[in-house]
Parts: structure tokens; sequence; C-alpha cells
């Protein structure tokens, strides 16, 4: 990805929608020269330039003369190794990513090529480049994404967007119900970077209840009894007998269908108005309090702590969506994930 202050052609022309990758590629084979260019033309979405030199020699001159996002190196050059290519490139302190390629039985090169700074290494098929293609790809995806975003949290929010144009971020947290593998809070947060970096669009719905302990956004409304802070709650049209002042739910005055008998005296109820009267709507709790309001708090589904309104965080709800940029820097991971659902063309999303 090169050196720490080397400025990266996506800084540089921020509008670019397609950015193009520039891969050096140090092979002297004429025939895997032509495959891999065929196919990266064919079976790949990269768009990229391929710079095609013979041997490390040619290879060094390019890297001193021009900026490369990636480098592919063959093992077997003639002069000069991949490996002796690999400690030259070191001494300059060019820090481009390097995939290195070995023959078939020289694992050991590999694990060297390793421990000199290449990025992978791809034990070379005759018929087989995949491997090659997808180590290539996802560099190029590695390239096109902000830094701080990973490219297993880029495949994440392809995958949310391959099937929801917009999404809030009460709606992310539901579906990632299902994957605990990553934090909500790591997906926001790359949202908000992409957002920064003009990939992603975010606009506020509305102002959510957070737990103030986990951050999450599905804390449950907890009802409870002011008295004894039980949740165990019944609701009911409640009614009170005038004549000793007894008040309850109306149900538990049902002796049956017709007959009213009062729970607290146990004498009967006759008229309305005459001898009880509708109280209106109470609330009463497992302990037999009665109450017209309860006591409002919350529980966390996530964390499970319970906590007051006043404790709460609030958070501001956005709802996110990819900008025509960002699909097309994304574009590499909905491929990478499988699933070319959606189609963004001028603006809007076509199913496909
Ligand atoms: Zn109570
Ligand atoms: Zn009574
Ligand atoms: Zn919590």
């Amino acid at each position: 990805m090169g050196g720490q202050n080397e400025p990266l052609m996506r800084d540089l022309y921020p509008d670019k929608i397609f950015y193009k990758i520039k891969i050096l590629y140090i092979e002297d084979t004429k025939d895997d020269q032509i495959i891999l260019k065929h196919l990266l033309e064919k079976k790949s979405k990269i768009n990229f330039e391929l710079v095609i030199v013979s041997d490390g020699f040619d290879g060094l001159r390019r890297v001193n003369e021009e900026y490369f996002d990636l480098i592919i190196l063959d093992y077997k050059l003639p002069g000069m190794s991949g490996l002796e290519f690999l400690e030259k490139l070191k001494k300059l302190d060019v820090k481009t990513p390097v995939i290195f390629i070995t023959g078939k039985g020289d694992e050991r090169v590999a694990v060297e090529a390793m421990k000199r700074g290449a990025k992978d290494y791809i034990v070379k098929d005759e018929t087989d480049f995949d491997r090659l293609i997808k180590a290539i790809e996802e560099t190029a995806l590695e390239i096109s994404l902000p830094k701080n975003i990973s490219v297993e949290v880029a495949l994440n929010i392809a995958n949310l967007f391959s099937m929801h144009e917009a999404l809030s971020a009460e709606e992310i947290e539901y579906l990632f119900e299902q994957n605990h593998r990553l934090q909500l809070e790591e997906i926001l947060s790359a949202l908000d970077e992409l957002v920064r970096v003009g990939f992603a669009e975010r606009k506020p719905l509305h102002s959510a209840i957070a737990c103030p302990y986990c951050g999450s956004l599905k804390p449950n409304l907890l009802l409870q009894c002011p008295h004894c802070g039980s949740g165990n709650l019944l609701k009911g049209e409640a009614i009170e007998h005038m004549n000793c002042g007894g008040v309850d739910l109306k149900f538990n005055f049902n002796k049956d269908e017709e007959t009213l008998v009062c729970p607290k005296c146990g004498k009967k109820v006759r008229q309305l108005g005459v001898d009880y009267r509708k109280v209106g709507t109470l609330f009463k709790c497992s302990n037999g309090h009665l109450f017209s309001l309860p006591v409002f708090n919350f529980k966390c589904l996530s964390c499970e702590k319970n906590f007051e309104i006043n404790e709460a965080t609030l958070k501001t709800i956005f709802q996110y969506r990819l900008t025509r940029k960002g699909y097309n820097n994304l574009l590499l991971a909905f491929r990478a994930d499988g699933s070319n659902i959606i189609n963004f063309r001028d603006g809007s999303w076509e199913h496909s």
C-alpha cells in the first residue's frame, strides 16, 4: 500500500469513481504474462493497469520511477531471484505489497519470502490462476477502502447492502443478531468512516434510547410497580365498591358472568352508580398494589442491565446508504461474497 506518506490515488482524485489498481508483474515466462492479463480482464471486475517486466532489474527500475499498488513476483527469474528482489525492495524502503509466486515443491522458499516481507504467496499451478486472481482482488479491495476499514468489515457492509438499499442503525443491529463475529459499534464506525470519504451517505431518522452500559439500541421497556418494583403487572378497568371502599380490577369482582362480588368485603355488588362506580384504567402488581401509571424503566436485551430513562443514552439514529462511488469501490466485496444481487446504475438500484 506504499509508504506511510505516499499519496494514494484515491486521495489525489477523490471524485474518480473507478480507481485503477496499478500492478507490477515480474515474470519471465511469456505464457504466464499473457494468461494473467487475460484472466484479470475476463474474470475480474478489477480496474487495473498491468506493467509487465521480465526480470528483477527492470522491476527495481520501474519501482524507483513510479508508484505501484501491488507487485506480483515470480521466484525463478533470470539474474536475480525473487528472494533477492525482496531484499533489494526492503533496502529501498518500498512498502508496496508483494504477492510471491513459487513453483510446486518450493514451499520453503515461500516461507522465506514471507519472512522477507511478502504479503502473500501463491504456489503456481500451470492450469489454475484462481488463487492469484483472488489474492489480487483482495488487495485491490483493500486499496480501495479507507484506512481503518478492514476487508472483513467491508465484506460485511457489502453483504448488508447487497440486500438492502438503505439501512438504519437499528436495522443493522437487528440484522446482526445472527452474526456476532463483529460488533455493531465496529460496523457503525466503519459506516461513518465511509460517509466521511464519500462512499456512503447518511441522514438522521430519529432519536433512540441506547443502553448506557453497552450501547445497544435494543433496550426493552420495563414497566414496574411504583411501590414495590414488581415487573409483573396486570392492566384493566377498575371499580370501587362504594360501601366498603374496596377498589380492584373489574375481573376480580366477577364471580361469574353476571354476579359481581367485592373481593375486599365479600358482599355482592349490584348496581352501577348505586353501590359501585367505575374508576378508570388501573394497573395492579403481583403484590396487590394498584396504581394508575407504572414506572418506566429499561432492560437491555444485550447486556441484561436495567437502567432508568435519565441514565439512558440518547442516540441519533442515522439511515445509511452507499453512494455510487462507495458502491463502485466496494464492488469487489460484493463479488467476493458471491452476491451480485443488486446493481447500482445511475443512482438507482436494480435487481438482477
Ligand atoms: Zn407492588
Ligand atoms: Zn366491599
Ligand atoms: Zn446493555
